[in-house]
């Protein structure tokens, strides 16, 4: 384990793919200008019309052999990634598994989902039929982060793919590398479609800002609610409709009828794989007085067994930014001397961008170690004296992303009573797993869905038609010049269907 890792690329001009625990620079790409990236975004814009032709049979195709390279190219990708973000092998790898069943979901659901659709006009239109079009939106942005380099951006990929849109990803600028290998991975796959349907734009804020600016047609959002907050500034010039994932401070209630081991074993995961910095992550833990005991125990003696570094057999590697060790150094002392208690350490526990596991215990709800995200390798638990008030503090922070709940008997009751946008019973972030379950927050956390079919409808956009099927010239109201038996009609009908006459 080493506390000196490689410092952050600033350079404006461009961005290098590091290793992590080495500093070794792997590649170096363009940190790219507004012009650049308006450029890329004017190439995808070109490729739309072929994609469009294409139809949902052969996009599905498309997107089926885009997931079958990454699969068939899987060790070079796996390594890159653990080597850019520090996270094991095996992690990388579960990673890459969501990653294309998310792509072959979207791939053979889109038909299904965003085919035409024939509606019922009421009465008063009988004569009309409806049909309800959807239509891509042309190029769609999608600016990602670091924590998870190939999911996080793949999800819009390809739900905004399958939906007949061309996309620009911009990656994050500490992960280039993989966003890259993404990107060439759909080329590789599709080398008779235009290079430019999926698209890359690198650097770093700027890049991001580009993409706005140039404009595309709807932007895919997903990082820190600050981040999202200054996106939907900028978006708002041009009017471009965004979906905002953002950060959360999910918890995790333990109910009195919980099966206390499993419920540490998904506290362990939630909170510590890939070094407490998923954005879905279990943050804090609200357990019931009856299993307090049983569960802390519990959580300990497997935090007691995690081993941090960059090795094979790590349980987790280190924090990508040196500000998230600082972060979490503060929160911590703040939740101490606030009265917290540290059954796992205290801040001497954080090393550089290496932490080691954290515990506090009982810290106040109104400190920054309960209310903001960490985004490190700590939880706090609180023991509550009922279901209702575990609810009650889960439910207050600004955030409402995800959430888990271990209970034999009550999980659907709980998970109903919480603000937030997925909920995982007897489990942690499962439903990240299943591709047909939306994802998205309320509140800080952001709005709007990826993933499942409000995922797909996402990145497209509704177009209304009414065709007259045949004339009823007595009750064709929108006429400048209408018969007088119009109204008469039109009176006699309403009456029947809505007044109190009618009804009697
Ligand atoms: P970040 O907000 O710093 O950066 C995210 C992306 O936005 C990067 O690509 C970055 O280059 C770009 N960017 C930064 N400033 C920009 C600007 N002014 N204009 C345009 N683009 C800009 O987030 P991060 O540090 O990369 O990721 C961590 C955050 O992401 C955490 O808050 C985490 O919870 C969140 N996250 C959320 C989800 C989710 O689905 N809700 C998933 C993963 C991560």
């Amino acid at each position: 384990m080493s506390a000196g890792l490689a410092a952050a690329p600033t350079a404006l001009t461009h961005v290098d793919s590091r290793d992590i625990a080495t500093g070794e620079v792997m590649a170096t790409y363009a940190a790219m200008d507004a012009d650049a990236v308006a450029d890329v975004v004017r190439r995808a814009r070109s490729a739309t019309a072929v994609w469009g032709r294409l139809g949902f049979d052969q996009r599905r195709m498309r997107l089926e052999a885009w997931a079958t390279d990454l699969v068939d190219h899987s060790e070079e990708l796996v390594t890159l990634i653990h080597r850019e973000s520090g996270k094991p092998e095996a992690d990388a790898y579960l990673e890459l598994v969501i990653a294309v069943e998310h792509i072959r979901w979207a791939a053979r659901n889109a038909k299904r989902v965003l085919r035409s659709r024939r509606i019922r006009p009421t009465v008063l239109m009988a004569n009309y039929a409806g049909v309800i079009d959807r239509e891509p939106f042309g190029v769609v942005g999608v600016i990602s982060p670091w924590n998870y380099p190939l999911f996080a951006p793949v999800a819009p990929i390809a739900s905004a793919l399958a939906a007949g849109n061309a996309v620009v990803l911009k990656p994050s600028e500490h992960t280039t590398g993989v966003g890259a290998e993404l990107v060439a991975a759909f080329a590789r796959a599709n080398a008779d479609l235009p290079g430019q349907l999926l698209a890359l734009a690198t650097g770093s804020a700027a890049a991001g800002a580009g993409l706005i600016a140039a404009p595309v047609d709807k932007l895919a959002f997903t990082g820190s609610p600050r981040t999202g907050r200054l996106i939907l500034e900028a978006c708002a010039k041009t009017l471009t409709p965004t979906v905002m994932e953002c950060g959360g401070k999910d918890a995790l209630i333990v109910a009195p009828d919980a099966d206390v081991e499993q419920a540490a074993d998904g506290a362990a995961w939630g909170g510590f794989s890939n070094a407490g910095q998923t954005c879905v992550g279990v943050e804090r833990i609200y357990v019931h007085r009856d299993v307090a005991e049983a569960f802390i125990a519990a959580l300990k003696r497997r935090l007691s067994r995690v081993q941090i570094g960059t090795d094979v057999g790590s349980t987790y590697g280190p924090m990508m930014l040196a500000r998230q060790g600082e972060t979490m150094r503060a929160q911590v002392q703040a939740a101490i001397q606030g009265g917290a208690g540290a059954p796992l350490g205290g801040a001497e526990r954080v090393h550089g961008q290496f932490g080691e596991p954290i515990l506090l215990v009982d810290a106040d709800e109104s400190s920054q170690a309960v209310q903001e995200e960490t985004f490190g390798p700590m939880v706090t638990v609180r023991t509550v004296s009922s279901v209702e008030e575990a609810i009650r503090l889960a439910n207050g922070t600004p955030f409402g992303l995800g959430a888990a709940v271990y209970s034999r008997r009550e999980g659907r009751r709980i998970a109903s009573a919480l603000r937030c946008g997925m909920v995982s019973i007897n489990s942690v972030i499962a439903f990240v797993s299943i591709p047909a379950l939306p994802f998205g927050g309320v509140g800080e956390s952001g709005f709007g869905r990826i993933h499942g079919d409000e995922g797909l409808r996402t990145f497209s956009r509704t177009k209304s038609v009414s065709t007259k099927l045949y004339d009823i010239p007595a009750m064709n109201g929108m006429l400048l010049f209408r018969p007088r038996i119009t109204l008469w009609a039109l009176k006699k009908m309403t009456n029947l269907r809505f007044g109190r006459t009618g009804r009697r």
